[in-house]
Order: structure tokens, then sequence, then C-alpha cells
């Protein structure tokens, strides 16, 4: 229609463009082996420039997949924008995940090249051979000179870039062109592809810093301790970029005494990572103590987060912590919980109580709950059913994999495979995964709930509940449980009296189904890996 609003495509390099004119002075922090790294945006822009430059040198062309295996830092920074400003696309390796898994991703995303970090190489190098399609390697690290390596033909980062032209050279991109490639991380099978365009990312990107989702301003001092392949990094470089908050790395170390000396250090106000980072940090601050005293909230997420956690963190150190749902096929924010108006006046039990849920979702996310059938199920609290969403950062298949895209329907809804409810305030609230779903006797068990209240018993570390076969019940709650190191170690009676206080006793798991063990295995990412304890149920 004639006087219609400019098409103005939302891409990438305009979020470039924008840090390095509004925010040129702010800052980007890197915790490396080496030793502590900082310089501004202004001064990334300039990286970033001559690594487009040096992309294009190596014969990267556009839509080619350029894959990274590398820790957080600024390197991986200047990755993050130089690939897909040159139309590119930018493919996250999973820097844990198996041999035989990463060969798999490698070869399904047909990746021509792969930047990794001088102190990954070893991993890479026992691969390389059945890499299909990678036809050049970068060494990344401090090192002007390349490291002895069998991968060939390798070249080394920084020598490229020390030879690289400065001249600026953005080529037009439409903002329905790829920019990145993410592998979910595996946690109930084989890891599918996520393919993100530019358009995706940028509403992404708007819609997680507004008020009431993070609420995120350029006097921050964010620190993602959520790996850069983890589900687009939460999204947290493009994230940066926009508002120009200050960014701080924790590169490799993530153990807690790091992180407590980096927040203090650093005066972070926003930190981001999954439950397993923060119930290790939340051990050590009790043992050792520690300043975070700079920071007004915790993102977490990327599994439920216990209620105990979230009242420690809150009563012991005053710091809030807002509950993020998210998924690799969403860019990935789905939800967030906050304390809204309403809830102001609430007991601090009870606003505890809605933190521990999953949240409400931000503008540009759709939700539904449906049943076995498919029938629409009303936002009461109660009904539960399979979660469905739809949005303009949503997946709508997965990258070259239409076995799995089944998940993808016709009428434009992805199932995310998890089971929730929602409630009246548009709560969500994930009861399970539909994996992990325990039906006893025709009725169902949440294993989060129940995950939930083991961990808020005193004298127990860390807590995973799954389906044990049963031959009258079909199935039964069986619990593992990691007890806490200090203290009389704790019994199962004991377990089992304090869920009597919110479960139904026929919910209840019998003494011989609370196990204890030295550790929840974990996932890539930290998450418990259910997987792993089926099997040696099995
Ligand atoms: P994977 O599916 O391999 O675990 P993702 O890291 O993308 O890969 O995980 C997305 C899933 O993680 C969600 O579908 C959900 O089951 C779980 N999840 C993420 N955040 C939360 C949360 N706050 N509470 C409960 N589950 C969560």
């Amino acid at each position: 229609m004639d006087g219609l609003i400019m098409d103005w495509d939302l891409t990438i390099p305009r979020i470039l463009d924008r840090a390095r004119k509004v925010f040129p002075h702010n800052e980007v922090v890197s915790n490396l082996p080496e030793g502590r790294h900082s310089y501004t945006w202004a001064e990334f822009y300039g990286r970033v420039v001559r690594l487009m430059n040096v992309l294009r040198k190596l014969g990267v062309k556009r839509g080619d997949r350029v894959a990274t295996f590398a820790w957080n830092h600024y390197r991986h920074l200047e990755l993050y924008f130089a690939i897909p400003c040159c139309g590119a696309i930018l493919h996250t390796l999973n820097l844990r995940l198996f041999p035989e898994q990463l060969q798999y991703i490698v070869n399904h995303a047909e990746d021509s090249m792969i930047f990794v970090d001088d102190n990954l190489l070893r991993p890479i190098e026992a691969m390389a051979g059945k890499f299909e399609s990678v036809k050049q390697y970068v060494v990344m690290g401090p090192a002007t000179d390349l490291p002895e390596t069998t991968l060939a033909p390798a070249a080394n980062y920084e020598t490229l870039m020390a030879e690289a032209s400065d001249v600026e050279n953005f080529p037009e991109i439409g903002e329905r062109e790829a920019c990145g490639l993410c592998y979910t991380s595996g946690t109930t099978g084989n890891p599918k592809g996520v393919l993100y365009s530019h358009r995706g990312t940028f509403i992404h990107t708007m819609m997680v810093g507004m008020t009431d989702v993070l609420g995120l301003s350029e006097r921050d001092v964010m620190m993602p301790v959520v790996p850069m392949f983890h589900a687009n990094a939460w999204g947290n470089p493009y994230i940066c970029a926009m508002i120009g908050a200050r960014l701080i790395f924790a590169g490799s170390d993530v153990q807690p005494e790091n992180l407590v000396r980096l927040i203090e250090q650093e005066q972070v106000t926003i930190a981001l990572g999954v439950p397993t980072i923060w119930n290790g940090l939340l051990q050590y601050l009790r043992k050792e103590g520690g300043d975070i005293s700079s920071l007004r909230a915790m993102l977490v997420g990327g599994s439920a987060v216990p209620r105990a956690m979230i009242e420690a963190f809150l009563q012991e150190f005053g710091v809030p912590i807002m509950q993020g749902w998210g998924m690799t096929e969403m860019s990935p924010l789905g939800a967030v919980s906050r304390i809204t108006r309403k809830m102001e006046d609430w007991p601090v039990a009870k606003q505890i109580d809605t933190m521990a849920k999953q949240g409400v979702m931000p503008p540009c996310v759709e939700m539904k709950i449906v049943d076995d059938d498919g029938t629409e199920q009303p936002w009461d609290g109660q009904a539960v059913g399979e979660l469905l969403v739809r949005g303009p950062a949503v997946a709508s298949a997965y990258y070259n994999n239409p076995e799995d895209s089944a998940a993808f329907t016709d009428d434009g809804w992805f199932h995310t495979g998890d089971v929730a409810s929602i409630d009246q305030n548009a709560v969500l609230q994930i009861t399970d995964r539909t994996k992990d779903l325990i039906k006893s006797g025709g009725e169902w068990i949440s294993s989060v709930a129940m995950e939930s209240a083991i961990m808020a018993c005193p004298g127990v570390l860390e807590a995973a509940v799954v389906a044990r076969p049963d031959e009258k019940w079909d199935e039964r709650p069986l619990a593992f449980v990691v007890r806490a190191a200090e203290g009389d170690p704790i019994q199962p009676q004991a377990i089992i009296a304090a869920l009597a206080r919110s479960f139904a006793k026929w919910q209840l798991p019998a003494t011989e189904d609370i196990r204890f063990i030295e550790e929840i295995p974990k996932t890539a990412v930290g998450k418990f890996d259910k997987k792993v304890l089926r099997a040696q149920l099995a």
C-alpha cells in the first residue's frame, strides 16, 4: 500500500553498529588463563571488521556454516558478530558432547571451518579424521604463532588478524537470512539443529531486554556463566551489544571461588546460568563467605530452579533469582518469573512459591497447553497438558531433520515436549518433560516438584526423580539423592516425612526407592542427566 512504513531489515550488523556508535566506551572483560583482558565496544568493533576480512580471505561465503569450539571470551564474541555480518552462519559446538555426537553434528551441519581454542585442540585433533566437510582450522589464543597441532590446514587467529585489512565491507543482508545454528544440548536424545535468522535474533534481543522481562540497562554489568555454545548463548552477546551493558566473561574457570572473585572485582549486577552452577556457589558462600552484594538479580534457568535455592539466595544474601524457562528452539527465552505489582503485598513465602514457577511469557511468545487429544486446556493453574508455543523467534523445523520435525505441526505451533499448567495470572509451571513423566496407577506424579521438595530438606545437596517400572502401579517415583557433606547423614524416612507435607500419600516414594549416590550425572550443560540414571536403573 502506498505510503507504508519503511522496510528496515532487522539484522545483526545493525546491533553491532549501535554498540559502536552509542556505547563505544563500555567494556567487554574476559577472564583468561593468561590474565584479565578488557577492551571497549569501539575496539571490539574494529576487531570484528578485521575478522570479517579474515573470513573473506579464507574463502567463507554466504550461507557457509562456520563452527566454533571455544570457551566464553572476547574472541568468541567477535565470531558471534563477524560470521553473521559476512552473511555466513555461526555454528557453536558444544565442548562437552561425546566425540560421536560431535562428529555427527559437524558432518550434519557440513561445517566448512572450525575456530578452536588453543587449550581445546586435543579433542578436535582426535576427531578431525572423521570430519567430512571441514576445509580450514583456526586456532585461537594469545600466541601469535601456531601451536603444534595435527590439524591441517591450520592458521593462527591473532596472526590472521594482524595481517587483515581494516577496510569496512558490510554486505547487504536480508532479515530472513540465516545467522546461526545451534544443536539442542541432548538431554532427551540426539542433539537436533536449530537454524536462527537475523530477524528472529533481533526480535529476541529486544524482547529479552524489556523492563518486565530481564529489565536490562546500559548500567548493568552482566556475567553470563552459561557457555556460549548452550542455546545460542541465551542471546547474551546480542543483548549486551544492543543495550551497551558491560560484559564479563568468566572464561573456562566456573568454579565458585572464581565466580565470587569476579562478582566482587567486576561489581557484576546480573549473573546468568543453570541451577547447578549457583547451587555450587551457594554451598561455597555458606562455607567460605564472599561478597555478592553488587548483584541486583540472577537469571537462573535451563532446568527447574529448586525453591530452596531461591529462598536461600534471597534470605541469606539478599539476591533475587529470576527464573527463566527456555529452549534452544526458542532462541531461547520462553518465560521469566518476576515479582509483579499484584504480588508485592504477598507474604515472602508466597512470592518465593511463584518465583519457583517458570513465569510469564514475554511479548512475541504465544503459548497454550493441550491434552492428549489436542484439546486446549484452561489457564486455571490446575489443568496440565503439553505446552505448545509459537512466535517470531521460535524454530519452524529442525535443520535438515524431517524425522524429528514432527514436533512442528502444520498449524504453526511447536510441541515443546514439556508438560505444564498455566494459571489465571498467565504464570507457567513446568511439571515435567514428556519423557520424564511418572504415571502411577493412572495418575501423574511431577518429578520436578518432587525434586524441588527433596532439595529443600536440610542435609540434601541434589536430587533427581525418575520413574521406576512397577508391576502393580506401572510406574513408581524413585529418587536419587546426594547427601550434603556436613552434618548427620539424612535418612530416607526424613525425606519421606518432608515430602508428606506437600504430596498425597499414594505419591510418596517407598523407603527403598530413595537411593543415595555420590553425584547426579550431568549433561554437557550441567542439567541432571536422567537418561544416565534410567540406564543405571535398567
Ligand atoms: P535439551 O532439550 O537437550 O535439554 P535445551 O537446553 O534447549 O536442550 O533444553 C530445553 C529444555 O530445558 C526445556 O524444554 C525444558 O524441559 C528444560 N528447561 C529449561 N528451563 C527450565 C526451567 N526454568 N524449568 C524447568 N525446565 C526447564
